[in-house]
């Protein structure tokens, strides 16, 4: 070997191990508490904000982990991707169990129940009719549909069309319903991202996927102050917090008719569609939070109520005894705010009464009381 080889091998190795060292020192740098990781995903952002002590190299394998969990929620429940596992399933032939992923029949069983106990007013066979009122990839013109056209879609609708085996890991289609999980996948994401940080034994953080958020441990782990979470003001406007309250190892879901619309003569057309009329809801409800351990049963809840309405909702959340809040329009074009018993029981009375949250008092047992006098 000539002494130019030979030198030019030294120089090679040289600049390797100072590569190495650089990378390794980069990836052991210690970071600066918050780590917060940021981005657009599904048509919405997500925010995770971690506190546990971490370096370079550990914050990127932690995102990378829980954007692979989004991906693989988008790839089993995206209505915008056709290779997506819900959009196979939504054109599988009628009557036969079709085999599917854990999470998806996860996802499925949850829509079922809360289906059956809000009586259909969540319905995720509402499919046709969030692509007739432009909500949904049919990429369609903002525009009020003609009453054949809603009546059409409104006779494709039925959540008991769709069978879930949970023992079997299977489900069907019993009539052509087009599954649609916009109202609960955010959430079921939320979770996941939540249950990949515990699994990579991450213990303070806050995910925020496009409103719903999900918390671990503390937003200062030393001083054990707690994340908090804004609930916005219901107006189209920027964002602004009517309320902020503690989050505690809990989730929260929030529904409301002020971000996704479309106006046409000065009315205003939401996202939620009331599976009973086949139209946008309509409702003096202007927005509801669900606390929930788990965010996919918060969102789809949250929907739930946003469909009923206030005086139903709370009637709803009252069997269910859901911890929710409902911000409710008044006739001034402000707003109420009712905690549900289990809400006000949670947060408990003075954080409430400081808060100006009214407890909702239930009129049939006004009633009662009354009659019993
Ligand atoms: P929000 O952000 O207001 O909570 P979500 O994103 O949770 O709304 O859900 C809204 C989406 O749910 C709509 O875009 C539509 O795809 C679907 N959807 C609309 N109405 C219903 C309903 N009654 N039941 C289930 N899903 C619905
Ligand atoms: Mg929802």
């Amino acid at each position: 070997m000539n002494r130019y080889h030979r030198s030019s091998r030294v120089i090679g190795l040289v600049l390797l191990i100072t590569l190495l060292l650089v990378g390794c020192s980069e990836n052991d740098r210690p970071l600066e508490a918050p780590v917060r990781f940021e981005g657009a995903i599904f048509g919405t952002f997500y925010q995770v904000t971690v506190t546990d002590p971490l370096t370079q190299g550990e914050a990127n394998a932690l995102e990378e982990g829980f954007l692979e969990e989004l991906e693989s929620v988008d790839q089993a429940m995206s209505t915008y991707r056709d290779d997506a596992e819900l959009m196979v399933f939504n054109e599988t032939p009628l009557n036969e169990w079709q085999p599917l992923s854990n999470e998806l029949i996860e996802v499925l069983a949850i829509s079922r129940s809360v289906s059956e106990e809000s009586s259909g007013a969540f319905d995720i066979t509402v499919g046709g009719l969030v692509n007739l009122w432009s909500f949904g990839p049919e990429a369609r013109p903002e525009v009020v549909p003609s009453e054949t056209e809603l009546n059409e879609r409104l006779a494709t609708v039925g959540y008991d069309a769709i069978d879930v085996d949970t023992q079997a890991m299977q489900a069907r289609r019993t009539r052509d319903v087009f599954a649609d999980l916009s109202a609960v996948a955010k959430g079921h994401a939320t979770d996941r991202v939540a249950a990949y940080l515990d699994q990579q034994g991450v213990e303070h953080y806050l995910v925020n996927l496009g409103g719903d958020l999900i918390s671990r441990g503390y937003r200062d782990p030393e001083t054990q102050e707690s994340w908090r979470v804004g609930i916005e003001v219901p107006h189209t406007g920027p964002q602004q917090a009517q309320h902020i309250l503690p989050l505690e190892n809990m989730s929260v879901a929030t529904s409301g008719d002020y971000r996704n619309y479309f106006e046409e003569d000065g009315k205003r057309y939401s996202h939620t569609i009331d599976p009973r009329t086949g139209r946008p809801v309509n409702n003096r409800l202007a927005s509801v939070s669900v606390f929930h351990p788990s965010n996919a049963w918060a969102d789809a809840w949250a929907t739930a109520l946003t469909v009923t309405g206030s005086d139903a909702g709370m009637q709803l959340a009252l069997e269910h005894d859901l911890n929710a809040l409902l911000l409710i329009k008044s006739e001034e074009g402000q707003w109420q705010s009712l905690g549900t018993p289990a809400f006000i029981n949670y947060f408990g009375d003075a954080l409430v009464e400081e808060l100006g949250i009214d407890a909702w008092e239930d009129p049939s047992a006004t009633r009662q009381t009354a009659t019993g006098e």
